[in-house]
């Protein structure tokens, strides 16, 4: 048996409601290693972060948001390694789905997963079939489908690419370890087609607004969420809309989504 790969990740100091205790930034490796999300602009991160890694063959983007990959150029300079992304945008060299990534002997494979984004990527160790998960599954709550740049068929379609790969743990963009990957796909799937059928059963009433849907489904939830909510819930009716089951009736901000086979019965 060869010894374990050494993954360490390091939280940078940016906590908040949606990126939990902070970005996690992994080191995959050791002399030299892989660093997959670099994460904020923050030195003192940047500094945390080479300190443990030591020598970096390659730094690793799973998506371009400002809380994974803005301090990948900070973290390029002072250690030499090159950047990869799905979606080159600041002289990245561009990753392709399948792409390996070798370091030393630790070998990361490339999996295009959008959804969250279109860019978005996540990371297979075969060894261990740990899986670099960036923000498409999070340690912990939900991951944001935030439309016009989250797409919920892209999304769904995604997850269930990760759990054909099988793999062990997850290793998420935010919070904690998930141990058993293959439960946690799975109630990331189960929770999204509850909610398609939450919007579905409220649809069946008539015509609604995307905010009447979000009072009626997350009554349950703080008010504060519901902005988010609402985001989501959006990204359902899309999904609906390109499946041909929902249509939207009328331009924001008063559209309302109206079930279609409903339609059919009323008017004709
Ligand atoms: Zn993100």
């Amino acid at each position: 048996m060869p010894d374990p790969v050494r993954v360490v990740p390091i939280v940078a100091p940016n906590p908040g409601p949606f990126t939990l205790e902070g970005t996690n930034t992994w080191i995959v490796g050791e002399n030299p290693a892989l660093v997959i999300d670099p994460g904020p602009a923050l030195e003192s991160h940047v500094k945390a972060v080479h300190a443990r890694a030591g020598r970096i063959e390659a730094i690793l983007l799973t998506h371009h948001h400002a809380d994974h990959d803005f301090a990948a150029r900070a973290l390029s300079e002072a250690s030499g390694a090159l950047v990869l992304a799905f979606d080159p945008r600041n002289g990245e060299r561009r990753l392709q789905d399948g792409s390996s990534v070798t370091a030393g002997s630790v070998r990361l494979i490339a999996v295009h997963t959008p959804g969250h984004t279109n860019d978005h990527a996540a990371f297979l160790e075969p060894e261990s079939r740990a899986l670099f998960t960036g923000d498409a599954v999070l340690g912990r709550g939900t991951s944001v489908i935030d439309p016009p740049e989250g797409d919920l068929e892209l999304y769904v379609r995604s997850l269930r690419r990760m759990l054909a790969l099988e793999p062990e743990a997850l290793h998420p963009g935010h919070g904690p370890v998930v141990p058993d990957a293959r439960a946690k796909l799975l109630e990331y799937l189960a929770h999204r087609e509850l909610r398609e059928r939450q919007v579905l059963a409220a649809l069946e009433e008539g015509p609604q607004s995307t905010e009447a849907l979000v009072r009626r489904i997350y009554r349950d939830y703080p008010k504060d969420l519901h902005a988010a909510a609402g985001r989501t819930v959006l990204a359902h009716l899309l999904k609906l809309a390109n499946d041909g089951r929902v249509a939207r009736e009328g331009a924001e901000p008063e559209a309302r989504f109206v079930l279609l086979h409903q339609r059919a019965t009323t008017e004709g």
